[in-house]
């Protein structure tokens, strides 16, 4: 049965009911129809639960499939079917995706989030909201510009795109304001998508409104002729954009398959943006259940990576465990196996592509958290394929488990909820990769050698240039998210496995001072990405009914 069959297929509970489950009243939250809700935020004060928070991450991508969505909702609901107050806390999925090559973004088989056709469409309009806030700034610049600029913006130095929520190579690189003299001052401009902007990492760092508006007016849009930055509140527009996404910042409530509470807000890309859900739906799941489960996109090198470095510090937690993500058809594929091949055992092609598995149980273990393997089974695994991996774990010292999520939901991973609980109750120091106060140029180093195992970084001169103007500017220790190719370590996505030796290009920065980083963009890495030849928008329809076919 296809996921969204399942999905359809379900009885969910009322999300009034879900709430209690979770800990929360009825005033405590915002119905939005009848299942999906808004979490009024601050909570109020209650027993302090465990605090367990549980990262769930990847191997690399590959087109064979990981399942990380499947994994965590699956293990969510292990948790609770073992007695345990559990919480999900997913990322939205983005439209981009969902229309071009994944499909849904809500787990699959007996492990999804629902009801799935709202998550995967507009949800609860926090993308709505987000696209709306950025153009309403981009508007608010131009404005400005045309209004005779008191600022002094330099047109040409205006580095605030517009976004849309949509993979659109075409609005890579446009000119805006032509036509004549009333219709604005030329200038050459460019849209993001919207889960790249800065808008999404500022609405995933707030804790709060209050600092929600003073990102909002740090955001620097450009500069100006004497090559100033110039910020939200120096066009004097942080209130109007902020007031554009007072219930964005709400975290939405919805449920599993088996009525485990999950939050699902935020949804920042892990390649071009920092990857992980919002500080305030892991907050509010931390206060309200024992274990919280999260996750963070792509392989660990880009999702688990900013997790740790850009989230953690202001989320004021370190996981106590992170689960690793590996399936033995993409671990078939980095050790060399084609896509069509790859339902044959190949017990030396697994033992080849387990490098990739080992070079991220290495960068993992480097912040001192434990970590836990969940191999997602697919029907074509064989027993000795499961076997040798589960042993190649061990003699990495790691504790492998396989989970039957897909087919099985929750009941399919008894056993690594198990092994999860067991790891969160070791006692450990996380460490940071990099020191606060280390230059950009220092922590782009160190995650390039200690995280992606690769050799050095190349700048580009313009990079060059840019890293000592933020010297001057004094941004020059701001954390990094670096913006690089999912499929590989490196900066070339054909790279598979575990490659040694290489460099990785930074061509450019762009500083995203609201959100409080630097972006790095790496190798070709594009902010707004485009469709494949065949979209699975291709293959959606609706009923006469209004039912939704094709969403996976
Ligand atoms: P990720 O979070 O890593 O992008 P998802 O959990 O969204 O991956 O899963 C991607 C797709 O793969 C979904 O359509 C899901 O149904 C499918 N999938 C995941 N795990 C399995 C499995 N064990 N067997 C078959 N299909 C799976």
């Amino acid at each position: 049965m296809k996921d969204i069959e399942i999905a359809q297929q379900s009885e969910m509970l009322p999300i009034v009911e879900v709430a209690k489950k979770a800990g929360l009243s009825e005033q405590e939250i915002e119905q939005y129809g009848q299942y999906k809700a808004k979490i009024k935020l601050p909570l109020a004060d209650r027993p302090k639960t465990k605090e367990k928070l549980i990262l769930v991450t990847a191997v690399n991508p590959t087109p064979a499939g990981e399942g990380k969505s499947t994994v965590t909702v699956g293990l969510g609901d292990a948790l609770s079917l073992a007695g345990k107050k559990t919480m999900i806390a997913l990322r939205e999925p983005s439209l981009g995706p969902v229309m071009g090559m994944k499909g849904g973004a809500t787990g699959g088989g007996y492990s999804q989030v629902v009801p799935m056709e709202d998550i995967n469409l507009h949800f609860t309009g926090d993308m709505h909201a987000l696209t709306t806030a950025n153009n309403t700034l981009a508007a608010l610049i131009d404005n400005h510009i045309y209004q005779g600029n008191k600022l002094g913006i330099d047109q040409r130095r205006v580095i605030w795109k517009r976004v849309l929520d949509i993979n659109d190579r075409a609005l890579r690189h446009v000119v805006i304001g032509l036509g004549g003299v009333v219709q604005g001052i030329p200038r050459e401009d460019g849209f993001d998508i919207t889960v790249a902007s800065e808008m999404m990492a500022i609405l995933c760092l707030a804790k709060d409104i209050a600092d929600l508006k003073k990102r909002l007016g740090q955001i620097v849009i450009g500069y100006t002729f004497t090559k100033e930055p110039v910020t939200v509140d120096d066009l004097g527009v942080t209130g109007a954009i902020a007031l554009l996404l007072k219930d964005a910042l709400k975290p939405n409530l919805v449920q599993t398959l088996a009525h485990t509470p999950a939050i699902i807000h935020g949804g920042p890309f892990a390649n071009i943006a920092h990857g992980c859900n919002s500080v305030l739906a892991t907050k509010t799941a931390l206060q309200l259940a024992d274990y919280t489960i999260t996750e963070a996109g792509f392989g660990a090198d880009l999702g688990a990576e900013k997790f740790l470095d850009i989230k953690v510090p202001q989320l004021g937690k370190a996981p106590n465990t992170i689960v690793i993500v590996a399936t033995v058809r993409a671990l078939k594929m980095n050790g060399g196996v084609a896509k069509d091949q790859l339902d044959h055992e190949d017990l030396v092609a697994l033992e080849k592509g387990f490098a990739n598995l080992k070079r991220h149980i290495q960068s993992m273990k480097q912040y001192d958290i434990p970590v836990v393997v969940a191999i997602n089974k697919f029907t074509a695994d064989t027993s000795a394929e499961l076997d040798l991996l589960v042993e190649l774990c061990a003699k990495e010292d790691t504790t492998a488990v396989v989970a039957d999520v897909w087919a099985k939901g929750g009941a399919g991973a008894k056993e690594l909820a198990q092994a999860v609980i067991a790891s969160c109750d070791q006692v450990t120091e996380p460490k940071r990769l990099y020191a606060a106060d280390d230059s950009v140029e220092d922590k782009i180093k160190q995650i390039v050698t200690k995280i992606y195992g690769g050799k050095d970084v190349e700048f580009s001169p313009k990079a060059l240039r840019q890293l000592s103007e933020f010297k001057t500017l004094g941004w020059d220790k701001l954390p990094v998210c670096m913006a690089k190719t999912q499929y590989s370590l490196s900066d070339d996505p054909k790279l598979l496995g575990a490659p040694t030796d290489f460099t990785i290009h930074v061509r450019e920065f762009v500083p995203k001072l609201g959100a409080g980083f630097i972006v790095a963009l790496t190798g070709n890495v594009l902010t707004m990405p485009g469709l494949p030849k065949v979209p699975a928008a291709m293959g959606m329809d609706l009923a006469d009914d209004g039912t939704i076919t094709g969403l996976y």
